[in-house]
C-alpha cells in the first residue's frame, strides 16, 4: 500500500479568474447564421452535429474561443473549488502505478484540461512523493482541442514551451515546473503507446450526443431544424424515417424512452480500454452522469444559470449527462471496470477528511481555513456535487489477478501476494 504520511500538504492558493464574463459575451451571430445555412441547404442536422459545431468549430466554437471555468465563466469545476481533489486524485495516480508493479515508464494522460489545474495539483503531489516515483520516467500528456485553453494550460504548467505547426500531431511541447517533459494533442489517437494513466474530469459530457425518441413506430432521431415562422430560432423535429445513427447505436435490449447516446465517447473509451489492456495503466474518468438509467439531460449553463440549449448557440456550455453503462459496454471484456461510485464515496476513501484535517493545521489565515472547509463540503456533500458526480475506471485485468510466482525448490510456483485494492473504489488504508 502507497504510504502518505510523509507527504507535505501545502496549501495552494487558487489563480484568480481571468475569464471573459459570460454576461460581456454577447449572442454568437457567426455561429447561429453557419448553422442556418448549413441547414437550408442539406437539410435538419442531428444533435449532435450541432454540438460539435457549437463546442468545437475551429473558428467560433464555444470552446475554442472562451474560458468558460471558474466564479465569472459559466459553470466550475471540482478541481477549481478545492486543491485538495487533484491532489487526491494525484494520490490515486500513483496508488495504481505502485500497485502495477511500478513500470518504468508512467505517462500521465488528461484529456480536457480546461485550465490545467487538476494536472497541476497531480504534478505537485509527483514532485512531493519523488522518493515513491525514484526511477520512472514520468511524462504529461494532454488532450485539449481549444487553442485558448490550452494557452493558459502553458502557461499555468511550463516553465517553457515552444509551440509546433497547424498540422502537426504534437502542437506544443514544453517542461512543466518540476522539470517533466510536457506534450499537447487535439486527439487521444496520437498519444503515444506506453504505460499510461488516463484522467478524464467533466471531459465526456462535453462530446457530441445523438438523441433519440421511441415512437410507435420504432425508434426515430431527434434533429435540430430551423423554426418554420422565425427563421432565426432553431428548434428541435422527429426525423420521419429511421437514421444510420438510430439503427446502428441503439442496443437492443434498451428499455428507456428516450435516450442519448455519444458514439464520439465510445470511440474514445474503446481506445483507452485496448491501449490499457496491451501497455497496462489505467483511466479514472470523473462526471455527472448515471448507469443507464436517465433519459433527458441535454442541457445549456450559462453563468452559473442554465440556458436553453437552442438559443444564442456558441454563448453557453452544451451538455449531458455521461451514461456509464455505455461507457461500460464500449470499453469491452479485455478491461476491468470499476463503479461508477459517486464523487463522495470516493473522495472519502481516499481520505478527504483526514487531508482536510492536516491542511488545516498548517493554515492560521482565517479566510482560507473558511475556503477550505467549504471546498470540500462542495465537494462531498449529497445536495452538492457528492452525488451528482460519479467516478468509473478501466483497470488492465493483470491489476487485479494474484500473480504467481516461484517458490521454494526446483520447479515449485505458488500465489503471489494478494492484489492490492484499489484505492478510491474501496476504503483506502493510510
Ligand atoms: N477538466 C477540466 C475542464 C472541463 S471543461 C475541469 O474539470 O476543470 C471540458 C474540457 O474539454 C475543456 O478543456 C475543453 O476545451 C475540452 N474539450 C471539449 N471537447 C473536446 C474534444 N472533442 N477533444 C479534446 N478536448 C475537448
Amino acid at each position: 500500500m502507497l504510504k502518505t504520511t510523509c507527504f507535505r500538504w501545502t496549501v495552494v492558493l487558487r489563480r484568480s479568474c481571468s475569464s471573459a464574463s459570460s454576461e460581456s459575451r454577447v449572442t454568437n451571430p457567426s455561429i447561429l447564421r453557419h448553422l442556418t445555412s448549413k441547414i437550408t441547404a442539406t437539410g435538419a442536422i442531428t444533435v449532435a452535429e450541432y454540438m460539435r459545431e457549437v463546442l468545437t468549430n475551429p473558428v467560433s466554437g464555444y470552446y475554442v474561443k472562451n474560458d468558460m471555468l471558474g466564479a465569472d465563466g459559466d459553470f466550475i469545476t471540482s478541481p477549481e473549488i478545492s486543491q485538495i481533489f487533484g491532489e487526491l486524485v494525484g494520490i490515486w495516480c500513483v496508488s495504481e502505478w505502485v500497485a502495477s508493479g511500478k513500470p518504468k515508464v508512467l505517462q500521465l494522460v488528461e484529456l480536457g484540461p480546461g485550465r490545467g489545474s487538476l494536472i497541476g495539483d497531480i504534478l505537485r503531489v509527483f514532485h512531493q512523493l519523488q522518493s515513491v516515483l525514484h526511477g520512472a520516467e514520468v511524462s504529461v500528456h494532454l488532450v485539449e482541442v481549444s487553442p485558448k485553453l490550452s494557452q493558459l494550460q502553458a502557461q499555468c504548467l511550463a516553465g517553457e514551451y515552444t509551440c509546433g505547426g497547424e498540422d502537426e500531431l504534437v502542437y506544443r511541447t514544453g517542461t512543466t515546473h518540476t522539470g517533466l517533459p510536457i506534450y499537447w494533442y487535439r486527439s487521444v489517437k496520437d498519444v503515444p503507446r506506453g504505460f499510461s494513466i488516463f484522467l478524464a474530469h467533466e471531459f465526456f459530457d462535453a462530446l457530441p450526443i445523438h438523441k433519440f425518441q421511441r415512437t410507435e413506430k420504432g425508434w426515430r432521431e431527434v434533429m435540430v431544424d430551423i423554426h418554420p415562422e422565425e427563421p432565426d430560432k432553431l428548434r428541435f423535429v422527429l426525423f420521419p424515417t429511421p437514421t444510420l445513427a438510430s439503427t446502428t447505436l441503439i442496443h437492443e435490449d434498451e428499455k428507456r424512452q428516450h435516450l442519448e447516446i455519444s458514439p464520439e465517447g465510445g470511440v474514445i473509451v474503446q481506445k483507452l480500454a485496448s491501449q490499457i489492456a496491451e501497455d497496462g495503466g489505467a483511466a479514472l474518468i470523473a462526471d455527472y452522469g448515471h448507469d443507464g438509467t436517465k433519459m433527458d439531460t441535454f442541457r445549456g449553463f450559462r453563468g452559473h444559470k442554465l440556458h436553453d440549449v437552442l438559443e444564442a448557440p456558441g454563448t453557453a456550455d452544451l451538455t449531458a449527462d455521461v451514461d456509464f453503462s455505455y461507457l461500460r459496454r464500449m470499453a469491452g471484456d479485455a478491461v476491468v471496470c470499476m463503479g461508477p461510485i459517486t464523487q463522495r464515496a470516493f473522495l472519502k476513501n481516499m481520505g478527504i477528511d483526514a487531508r482536510l484535517q492536516v491542511l488545516l493545521r498548517s493554515c492560521h489565515d482565517a479566510t482560507t481555513r473558511a475556503q477550505l472547509i467549504h471546498g470540500c463540503d462542495m465537494l462531498t456533500s449529497p445536495e452538492k456535487m457528492g452525488s451528482r458526480f460519479q467516478f468509473f475506471s478501466l483497470l488492465a485485468p493483470s491489476r487485479l489477478t494474484q500473480p504467481w510466482e516461484e517458490g521454494e525448490g526446483l520447479g515449485r510456483r505458488r500465489r503471489g501476494p494478494a492484489p492490492l485494492p484499489v484505492a478510491g473504489f474501496s476504503e483506502l488504508g493510510l
